[in-house]
């Protein structure tokens, strides 16, 4: 709904995944303050540092206010025509030279529905190519595809509402205090309330000092874990028979692969006791109403699809799932504000919105329907294939909107040389950041406080973003500058404002089918799938089967592998990394306002053994080096990482820490192995 003050815009947080509602006190065209909404329906009246008071960027002196196009090798002021007109001839230069395919484009979070929803529609329709993918396959593409395999669906399986009530909460591969305050506030005041909790995750995190049980396995490890969990389910008999003979299928193969999984072996993979193991499943095992949430310690491994479907067994087997009234499945907590969205939006080399395959000819009709055009029918690229393939010479024209990649793309100087290969680089941004330094034309960006759309929260939430200030100079939003690149090269794209584009959305993509702005400005926040407007979205998915092809939930039977680094004589240390409270991602945003007091470096948090073994000190700047690259870091000595790990944020670029990060990635989604790289230190 809208806000109820006159002089306060209300709007969605566009920072991390739990979808805040916050009211925007706008005084003189700038922004004053941002309220908590305290009928938020996430938030009801609560706010993180980030989302209150990380609003400064908007007026800083470094915000891109026109276009740049390079000129003899210097990025140079230019009128948006000079631009369009660059982007517009770079992208005919790629494709006479290698067919629509030689073009790509990465799409964001931070980018609403409708600005998404136009990217991928430009690719498939103006360029006609399905090289199109954005910043999920980075840290929830193996959710979507994990989930999918289990339930049907690319969302998770319950509403947070629900999760909150469960009598048990299993928090796996998360640090939500900080990531996503809000819910860990709400996660916290559950176990508060009686709520068992327990936290699987490598590192002394937030919530694991309020928890039951703390269960650390080794990064890398987390399969093995998973099926030690449900070893002992399926041995002390704490699963649901009429569940699993019911709706479930795969049964007999987990159990078959299970007899390898006792606590003990498990136990010997994961550096978890196995009496903490059996523990933690008969908590989870025997409690009325156990939930599931997780985060990128779970999706970011060379396993990481794996990781998420054999989490997802421990909820089928308990019959936790499909609104049996035993329990709240599985829920991903969303690191971006709208991750979940960019890729419902279609925003992905192999699905259309609303996730139908481009290789399925019925969904392709849907959409050609729609679009009065034909749907390119081979999948395109992944982003890591798409700096591969610019790199082998084959991808002539890439355009980036809202993602550093060379900040926050693993192995930085292979996605450099990547961008520096490639003829046509564009970079939609708001600063100049460290991929903008390597464009051919970057084209000056609006923020999530400066324009209209939707954006999808973690549990499905579809909510509205609607500016409050607008953006510097001749900024213009992500949706403009779609339509005017396509106009430039001859194109229409239709649906004029982002309204009409999720309309058209909601044309062709059956569970988008109830959405529109009216009803959204009406109800505050509708979920999908929604595929009425006279009805109300679900919130707890499968109540009545599962959206797999036979209807019924498919358990994983797949065997732990190990990671693509251990750790060795050369390189003694396990690197994990994520964020810090204060900061959001590459820290364009709250680096530039008054979070810097609060967080104002990077640092590497060691434990004091391995400080007194690689003589390094408390508050000391320390060497940390990879096989794949060196950073510089201040060494934080202290007890939240285990003995043998080490760990640190992503977001100060000039620390380069995505320059130790290895190429190793989910073998199912290539997302990357953000948290394991072997590293080893030394004081500089
Ligand atoms: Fe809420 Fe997340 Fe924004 Fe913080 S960053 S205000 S928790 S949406």
């Amino acid at each position: 709904s809208r806000s109820p003050r006159p002089d306060t815009v209300r709007t969605t947080c566009g920072y991390c995944g739990v979808g805040c509602t916050l009211d925007v006190v706008v005084r003189d065209g700038s922004v004053a303050a941002v309220l908590p909404a305290r009928d938020g329906p996430v938030n009801r009246g609560h706010a993180c540092v980030k989302g209150r008071f990380s609003y400064g960027y908007l007026t800083s002196a470094e915000r891109l206010t026109e276009p740049l196009v390079r000129q003899d090798g210097v990025l140079t002021p230019a009128t948006w025509d000079q631009a369009l007109d660059a982007v517009a001839a770079g992208l005919r230069a790629a494709m006479e030279q290698g067919g629509p395919d030689a073009v790509a484009a990465i799409s964001s979070a931070r980018a609403t529905n409708e600005e998404n929803y136009l990217v991928q529609k430009f690719l498939r329709t103006g360029i006609g190519t399905n090289n199109v993918d954005n910043c999920s396959r980075l840290c929830h593409a193996p959710s979507a595809a994990g989930l999918t395999a289990a339930f049907g669906r690319a969302g998770g399986t319950d509403s947070f509402d629900d999760v909150e009530r469960a009598d048990c909460l299993l928090v796996v591969g998360a640090n939500p205090v900080e990531a996503h305050p809000v819910v860990g506030a709400r996660l916290l005041s559950a176990a508060l309330d009686g709520a068992t909790l327990i936290v699987a995750d490598p590192r002394n995190v937030g919530l694991a000092r309020h928890a039951d049980l703390h269960l650390r396995p080794r990064p890398g490890t987390n399969v093995a874990l998973f099926h030690g969990l449900a070893h002992v389910l399926v041995a002390e008999g704490l699963i649901d028979q009429d569940f699993l003979a019911e709706r479930a299928t795969g049964l007999d193969e987990l159990c078959t692969l299970l007899t390898d999984y006792p606590p003990e072996r498990a136990a010997e993979i994961t550096g978890v006791p196995a009496g903490d193991i059996t523990a933690a499943a008969r908590a989870y095992g025997r409690a009325a109403r156990p939930a599931i949430v997780y985060g990128l310690g779970v999706t970011e491994h060379l396993h990481g699809t794996d990781g998420v479907r054999t989490l997802a067994n421990l909820a089928v087997l308990r019959g936790a799932v499909g609104g049996t009234g035993h329990g709240y499945g599985i829920s991903p907590l969303r690191g971006q504000n709208n991750v979940q969205g960019a890729s419902d939006m279609g925003a992905l080399p192999d699905l259309l919105p609303g996730y139908g395959p481009v290789t399925d000819p019925a969904a392709r009709a849907r959409a050609e329907a729609v679009w009065g055009q034909q749907v390119p029918r081979r999948p395109g690229l992944r982003i890591p294939d798409m700096f591969r393939s610019a790199r082998e010479g084959r991808l002539r024209a890439l355009w980036i909107i809202g993602e550093d990649v060379c900040a926050t793309d693993p192995d930085s100087r292979q996605v450099a040389e990547a961008l520096d290969a490639c003829p046509m680089v564009v970079v939609s941004e708001l600063f100049l950041g460290e991929t903008a330094r390597h464009a051919d034309v970057v084209l000056p960006a609006a923020s999530w406080l400066e324009k209209d759309g939707t954006f999808v929260n973690f549990d499905r939430r579809f909510q509205r973003v609607r500016p409050a200030v607008r953006p510097p100079g001749t900024a213009r939003t992500d949706f403009d500058v779609v339509h005017a690149v396509a106009r430039t090269m001859g194109a229409d794209l239709g649906c004029p404002t982002p309204a009409d584009a999720l309309s058209e959305c909601a044309r062709l993509a059956p569970d988008f089918a109830g959405l529109s702005y009216d009803r959204l400005d009406r109800e505050g926040a509708v979920p999908w799938p929604c595929p009425s407007p006279h009805r109300p979205g679900e919130s707890t998915l499968y109540t009545r089967e599962f959206a797999t092809g036979d209807g019924r939930a498919h358990l994983s039977a797949a065997p732990y592998l190990p990671p693509g680094e251990v750790p060795d004589a050369d390189y003694p240390l396990l690197l994990v990394t994520g964020r810090r409270w204060a900061h959001y991602n590459s820290g364009s945003m709250t680096r530039r306002g008054g979070n810097l007091l609060l967080d104002g470096q990077g640092r590497l948090d060691l434990h004091p053994l391995d400080a007194a073994r690689h003589g390094v000190r408390d508050g000391a700047p320390v060497t940390v080096e990879s096989r794949h690259g060196r950073a510089r870091l201040i060494a934080r000595v202290g007890s939240d990482t285990a003995p043998g790990q080490v760990f640190c944020a992503f977001h100060f670029p000039a620390d380069g820490v995505n320059a130790l990060t290895s190429p190793h990635a989910d073998t199912a989604t290539s997302c990357p192995e953000y948290k394991v790289t072997a590293v080893r230190l030394r004081p500089t």
